[in-house]
């Protein structure tokens, strides 16, 4: 699949390899070549993975008339054809080969002198593919690393340097050659996450090969062992393990049953299942990342906004201070005028700041890559950079700490004129509309009573966040929710029901300003949660949790974590919470992990805001900056210290490329104009700031599997400040 359809007009959305795409002055090279084109909508340029992504119509421009003008600036671009391995160089260009063989054999020269110019002709075969890219940089008025290295190169063979000239080249253009290959890695990883999905689903009826594309919502499809989940759907025959790493990063394969919701690009690894699809292909969960992941890389990141800025106005001021030394000290016919040329050439192949403007992009594409391949989902490097920052993390309570997966404990009537079975069906019937964990826990509850809902009965309805539901059902109006929802019907007072377990979460229906039933539910805490919070307190981190349950049952979860969450705020409603978000935030920056509707204001509010997995509801999803993609609450600390990883690659890239920078300027200065250090320095930077960032990309950080309980040393001793609102 080359190209993504974005919509029914005939624009198309093409992804194209680049692999002459060296630093980010070439952006601009490539919008002057393709912005200004019929049919061309929009270009966006991702440098760390030489990609150009156009939006194009392709009846008035084709994929291949843009490869075509990108190559005619020597920029030897490619179609990306997803699934494929890039066609990464293996070899360095056969004029480099030259360059280096000449140049090996000009060293001979104390053998035999003539060798000498060996030299020079490396120098001019190494230059020829320089001087075509130069002349597409200068048709399009841009100053880039081609045109000064050619200048720098000219300037040292005026001065008779032929062997310093062509180790110049030959420095240059191998070194390019092995930044492709160490991006062309980079960009493997990337472009393996976007063609997880296969593009072929099998019906499940006739055994016909379709293209996912084409599968329709509720189609049943069939998927044997060992084959790639083709579409999101629902389990509705057969059982298997699954292994979703591509998606959660998790490596425990996953049991699914009937029922099981399984997603595309996810593996069945030992049976046969049929699955009713519930989205479309391109609405698919793996899709949907996919977007994000490429939408993360055009959003800048502050620090790279402020370098890019810069670099703006660097190199033209370098190139000028660079023409004043060599020009003024011949003006005034000074004595040792090679020093000052040299001293300018050194000090004009410093005016492309090829590693300081990588430093950032390089190391945020890195990491967004390493979040993505661990199942955490970050929209932007700038969000990266937040985290890397956070100093609170609030927590909500239900579907994020605990599993949000209810047991009704009790169930009771409590007016002698509704059986139990009536109020079940009111109950089942209203909460069938609804997506909250417990709505679920309810209708299956009656279920299993032998009550069956009928939704269709429910004439109206209306869902209060963070406190309930209420429908009109029977000429009945029912309100079902916590005992704040229960006070606005009009429940004062009277029977709480004995029996009703502390710690337990306690629901009420609510019948005409009447208490008419009352249920216990109980929810348990989802693996690992004590261990990530442990884990943000060794990072400086202080937790909190917010949540819309009852105190009681807010203080049960405390306890069960052996309170080792420092701020417990309770019965809240989702503006609530947004409340104690803004308030935190002036104590520090503050993350909130949510899954649910009512936490989508506080994810918003919260410097960066984490949702849930592909199970947590769309809302929280769309709202998040960051998205875990498995429901493991361990995944909080890991990217924080990703974040933090980031950070630091990022404050060695520019101060290993500051540095570069400057020791051979400063050579130059002390008497020691090496030209061939300066481009040495240049293109090695470059080199380092590619592999430097890219130990981001190894190390699992995966932490072991541990329980919900007794799994940390905590200390009890340590007050628990506990809010009660
Ligand atoms: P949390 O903030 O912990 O995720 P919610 O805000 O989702 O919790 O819910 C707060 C409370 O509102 C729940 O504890 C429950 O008592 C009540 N509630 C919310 N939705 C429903 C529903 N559909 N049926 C019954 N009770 C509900
Ligand atoms: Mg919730």
């Amino acid at each position: 699949m080359a190209s993504v359809k974005t919509n029914v007009i005939r624009s198309q959305k093409s992804y194209f390899d680049v692999l002459g795409l060296c630093c980010s002055s070439e952006v601009s090279l490539i919008e002057k070549i393709l912005k200004p084109l019929e049919g061309v909508e929009n270009v966006s340029v991702i440098v760390p993975s030489k990609t150009v992504i156009v939006v194009h119509d392709n009846h008035f421009i084709s994929q291949l008339q843009i490869v075509k003008l990108l190559n005619q600036a020597r920029l030897e671009a490619n179609v990306r054809v997803f699934g494929e391995e890039k066609n990464g160089k293996h070899w360095p260009s056969p004029y480099t080969l030259a360059s280096g063989c000449l140049l090996l054999l000009s060293l001979f020269k104390y053998l035999f002198a003539p060798l000498y110019w060996l030299a020079l002709g490396a120098a001019v075969v190494g230059l020829l593919p320089i001087i075509l890219k130069s002349i597409a940089s200068i048709r399009s008025l841009s100053l880039d690393i081609n045109i000064l290295i050619l200048i720098t190169v000219g300037g040292t063979i005026a001065m008779r340097d032929y062997t310093e000239a062509a180790s110049i080249v030959f420095l240059f253009t191998i070194a390019e050659w092995l930044e492709s290959r160490a991006s062309h890695k980079a960009a493997t990883v990337m472009s393996s996450l976007m063609s997880m999905a296969p593009q072929k689903a099998v019906l499940a009826e006739n055994g016909l090969i379709m293209n996912v594309e084409d599968v329709q919502v509720s189609m049943i499809v069939a998927v044997k062992a060992g084959e790639v989940i083709p579409i999101d759907g629902i389990v509705v025959e057969g059982q298997c393990e699954v292994d979703e790493r591509s998606l959660t990063g998790e490596s425990v394969p996953v049991v699914k049953q009937i029922q099981s919701r399984v997603w595309a690009g996810t593996i069945n690894l030992n049976g046969y299942i049929s699955v009713e699809t519930t989205n479309l292909a391109d609405d698919s969960a793996v899709a949907r990342m996919a977007k994000l992941v490429e939408e993360a890389q055009h959003n800048k990141s502050k620090i790279q906004r402020i370098i890019d800025n810069c670099s703006k106005f660097y190199t033209p001021a370098v190139v000028i201070i660079s023409a004043g030394i060599a020009v003024i000290p011949t003006a005034f016919k000074v004595h040792d005028r090679k020093w000052w040329y040299s001293t300018a050439l050194v000090i004009l192949v410093t005016a492309c700041p090829c590693a300081l403007i990588l430093s950032t992009p390089v190391a945020t594409f890195c990491a967004l890559t390493k979040a993505a391949a661990s199942g955490i989902l970050v929209k932007g490097g700038d969000y990266l950079e937040s985290l890397a920052k956070i100093k609170i993390v609030a927590f909500d309570k239900t579907g994020t700490i605990t599993r949000g997966e209810f047991t009704v404990t009790e169930f009771r009537s409590i007016d002698p004129d509704f059986s139990s079975n009536t109020l079940l069906y009111w109950i089942s019937s209203i909460e069938s509309k609804s997506s909250h964990p417990m709505a679920d826990a309810l209708v299956g509850y009656s279920r299993l009573n032998g009550v069956e809902p009928k939704p269709e009965n429910v004439k109206e309805f209306q869902i209060f966040p963070g406190e309930g539901i209420y429908g009109k059902i029977d000429d009945k109006n029912i309100c079902i929710g916590n005992k704040r929802l229960a006070t606005r019907a009009g429940y004062v007072t009277g029977p709480m029901g004995e029996g009703i377990k502390d710690g337990l979460t306690v629901g009420y229906v609510v019948m005409e300003g009447k208490v008419v039933g009352i249920f216990n539910l109980s929810d348990t805490c989802r693996t690992g949660v004590a261990q990530a919070i442990n884990e943000l307190k060794s990072l400086g981190i202080k937790t909190a949790m917010l949540t819309g349950d009852s105190h009681a049952a807010a203080l049960h979860v405390h306890d069960q974590l052996e309170q080792a969450i420092e701020l417990v705020h309770s019965e809240l409603l989702p503006e609530e919470k947004v409340r104690i978000i803004k308030e935190l935030k002036k104590t520090g920056p503050t993350a909130m992990v949510g899954d649910g509707m009512n936490d989508a204001p506080a994810l918003a509010t919260a410097d960066v805001g984490i949702s849930m997995g592909i199970s947590g509801s769309a809302v929280a999803t769309e709202t998040g900056h960051v998205t875990l993609m498995s429901n493991d609450i361990r995944k909080v600390p890991q990217a924080i210290r990703l974040a933090h990883r980031m950070r630091q690659k990022i404050i060695e890239n520019i101060g290993l490329s500051i540095i570069t920078k400057a020791a051979p300027v400063g050579l130059a200065i002390s008497g020691h104009p090496l030209v061939w250090v300066a481009v040495l320095s240049d293109v090695g930077t470059c080199l380092l700031v590619i592999f430097n960032s890219m130990l981001l990309l190894r190390g699992t950080e995966t932490p072991k599997s541990k329980c919900c309980q007794s799994e940390q040393g905590s200390d009890p001793t340590r007050e628990a400040l506990l809010l009660h609102v």
